[in-house]
């Protein structure tokens, strides 16, 4: 039976300006476009999880703005669930993106609602998780209330994938709790605090993660792919070689994806090159959501 998936995270929206190079500090550059859309760790992957297949409710929290209306209204587009977002008296989150010509970007975020997406607003919608549901998660929204999501998940038997960005320390009680996570290699120092310069720092920090009582484990790593480590696989997989135009929510893509196939009950091997082949084709377009692309596209 296909598992439902429930995405729990940040919804924002994007203002992106494109440069020929990045501002430095202090500096005012002129760019060349301007562009706005929906973005957010936990959209991307929502809404990649939807155009890819999976059976998606999204929890977030919006504001009661424009921003906050649009939002909802371009997930339902694309089939999301969107009874479940909530909205509050914040505005809606915010990121704003530069991105240069060699598709290299830099980022703030302003949370706004985000930050309301507290533990009553999970309990209100837990009945929703069970053993056919899939939680997936960033942490783009409070850590208590990610911990406290994991928790329920778990205890419902819902299987939780975590996606540990942007990188910040969880507990090890919490961590235990995780069926799949998928950090970069960023993320993966933080969480271990394993340097990775080489194959053996890699492995060393994969390991780590493990005795944590994580049992899969995906070390996303940019252009060359991802490492993979779980019972039933080792490994490297290669990404395809593509021009990068704008490597903003890869890692969205490639969770959304792979969390899509998971859910139609996929073996692994087969979700980690789902998720490659997404995040490979979504480098070669601007923009988050935009660059997400449909079952279609990719199939083509
Ligand atoms: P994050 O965006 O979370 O830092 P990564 O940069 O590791 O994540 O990218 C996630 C996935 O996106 C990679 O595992 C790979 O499949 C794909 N990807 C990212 N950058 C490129 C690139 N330049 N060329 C091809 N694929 C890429």
């Amino acid at each position: 039976m296909k598992k439902k998936i429930i995405v729990i995270g940040s919804s924002n929206t994007d203002l992106v300006a494109r440069s020929n190079r990045l501002p430095r500090a202090g500096e005012t550059i002129i760019g060349s476009q301007f562009f706005q859309n929906q973005g957010g760790k936990g959209a991307n992957q929502a809404v990649a999880c939807a155009k890819l297949g999976g059976e998606t409710t999204f929890i977030a929290c919006v504001g009661k703005d424009d921003f906050g209306k649009v939002a909802k209204e371009s997930y339902k587009k694309v089939g999301i669930n969107t009874d479940y977002i909530s909205s509050s008296d914040q505005p809606t989150g915010v990121a704003m993106i530069n991105v240069d010509d060699h598709g290299e970007n830099c980022i703030v975020v302003v949370p706004g609602a985000n930050n309301d997406l507290d533990i009553n607003r999970i309990d209100k919608v837990s009945h929703l998780f069970s053993k056919d549901t899939i939680v997936l998660l960033q942490l783009e929204v409070p850590i208590k209330t990610i911990e406290h999501s994991i928790e329920v998940a778990h205890q419902k038997g819902a299987m939780v994938i975590v996606n540990p960005a942007p990188a910040q320390a969880l507990s090890d009680e919490v961590l235990s709790k995780v069926n799949y996570i998928t950090p970069n290699e960023t993320e993966l120092t933080l969480l271990t605090g394993v340097e990775i310069n080489n194959e053996e720092g890699l492995k060393e920090a994969v390991e780590k993660l493990h005795q944590k009582g994580i049992e899969n484990v995906i070390v996303t790593l940019g252009s060359k792919g991802c490492y993979v480590s779980s019972k039933e696989l080792k490994g490297y997989y290669e990404a395809q070689k593509v021009k990068a135009v704008d490597t903003t929510a890869a890692g969205d893509v490639f969770n959304g994806a792979f969390t899509a196939h998971l859910a139609e009950n996929y073996p692994l091997s087969a979700c980690i090159e789902f998720g490659t082949r997404a995040a490979t084709f979504s480098v070669t377009k601007a923009g988050a959501q935009a660059s997400i692309p449909s079952l279609e596209e990719l199939n083509n």
